[in-house]
């Protein structure tokens, strides 16, 4: 029997129109869309199509740099933090609860003459907002906060996280890797970062919106491509996929809506004598992070393997470390351990919710009462 894929926060897969979007910018088209001849100007028309594809769910105006990966498009982001510190400016805020590729990237700038606050969340994982507002100041260079947070769902207010950044004269970033394409985006950032695999587009390609007037430096040094600040050939067939997915993503937006909505409240039903993880009110459904107590979820995995899902975040998992975020929420060590993450999408069904319900509760039943 098919493995059932519930880890739709670790990556999504690639969508059939994505694939068709992309097959012949691998098989037949191999122009460089640096080049100025006509298979180079045909690539970059692709390039320029796919951007504007992208550029359509983001606030109007700005600029949208295509990156290997959201990772990168962050590390890139942050650049603009290390323009400011002649200014004076030399603190980062970010929420404890941020996407590695956030917070260990302020951190990195932590020992590089930034002082970095990584700022708190309620035992629900939001931000409160009087706190944030306490910590920022005319030293405050950057502001990050995401949209939806990978491991938990919940969604942060980051158009008043931008407001209050931004009375203080600082940049507001925001990772938007996992409410892309699903949510409206904060319209008052100055950047905002998205991810292909997440969207069910290809691996290997992220991008950067960057609001008019934000000038970054370059993170990649060479060519000159992407308006100087990130050099490198493109690869026509991933931007192509990239704006294909997100065009699917603005195309289907209610029905992935209701889709995911429906899968989500079967499963809650489902799993009504775990705990959630996080606020309920203010969560993407697509996520559903769980705990039972005194359960050990390493062991929960290998016996359930017909269901892939994760325990905690796929990033932080197999790392060893405990999960950082929902240690921010306050849970002790056993109850880390005791949770999984259930990601929803597109392509799921409810008979797989329903399977997948029974097998992970069955086998937490026996360990528990084993
Ligand atoms: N930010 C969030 C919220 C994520 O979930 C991820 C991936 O897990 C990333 C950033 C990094 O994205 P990428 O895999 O494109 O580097």
């Amino acid at each position: 029997m098919a493995t059932i894929y519930l880890d739709n926060q670790a990556t999504t897969p690639l969508a059939p129109e994505v694939f068709e979007a992309m097959v012949p910018w691998l098989r037949d088209e191999f122009g460089n869309p640096h080049s100025a001849h006509a298979p180079g100007r045909k690539a970059a028309a692709a390039v320029a199509a796919a951007r504007e594809q992208v550029s359509s769910l983001m606030p109007s105006g700005g600029q949208l740099i295509f990156a290997g990966s959201a990772t990168e498009a962050l590390n890139l982001a942050f650049g603009k933090a290390g323009t400011s510190f002649k200014d004076g400016r030399d603190q980062i805020i970010v929420l404890d609860t941020e996407h590695a590729a956030v917070r260990d990237t302020a951190l990195w700038y932590g020992g590089h003459g930034f002082e970095v606050v990584l700022h708190p969340v309620g035992q629900d994982g939001l931000v409160d907002l009087d706190a944030l507002e306490s910590c920022l100041g005319e030293r405050t260079a950057l502001v990050a906060a995401m949209l939806v947070n990978n491991e938990i769902g919940v969604i942060q207010p980051v158009e008043e996280i931008a407001e209050l950044a931004h009375r203080v004269g600082a940049v507001m970033l925001c990772d938007a890797v996992q409410g892309y394409g699903r949510l409206a985006l904060p319209g008052n950032v100055d950047m905002i970062a998205l991810s292909g695999h997440k969207i069910y587009g290809p691996k290997g390609i992220g991008a950067l919106w960057v609001a008019d007037g934000i000038v970054l430096p370059p993170l990649i040094h060479g060519g000159g491509q992407e308006a100087g600040i990130r050099s490198g050939t493109l690869s026509p067939a991933l931007c192509a996929g990239l704006g294909r997915a997100a065009q699917l993503c603005a195309d289907r937006l209610d029905e992935d809506k209701t889709h995911i909505s429906a899968l989500a409240d079967r499963a809650r039903a489902l799993f009504a004598n775990w705990t959630v993880n996080g606020s309920l009110e203010h969560r993407y459904p697509g996520n559903l992070n769980i705990r039972r107590d005194g359960l050990d979820v390493a062991r929960l995995m290998s016996d359930v393997r017909g269901v892939a899902f994760s325990a905690g975040s796929a990033c932080a998992s197999g790392s060893g470390r405990p999960s950082h975020v929902l240690t921010a929420l306050g849970l002790e060590p056993a109850q880390v351990k005791s949770s999984i993450r259930l990601g929803f999408g597109r392509y799921n069904n409810e008979e797989e919710i329903d399977r997948a319900a029974e097998l992970i509760n069955r086998a937490a039943g026996d360990q528990l009462n084993g």
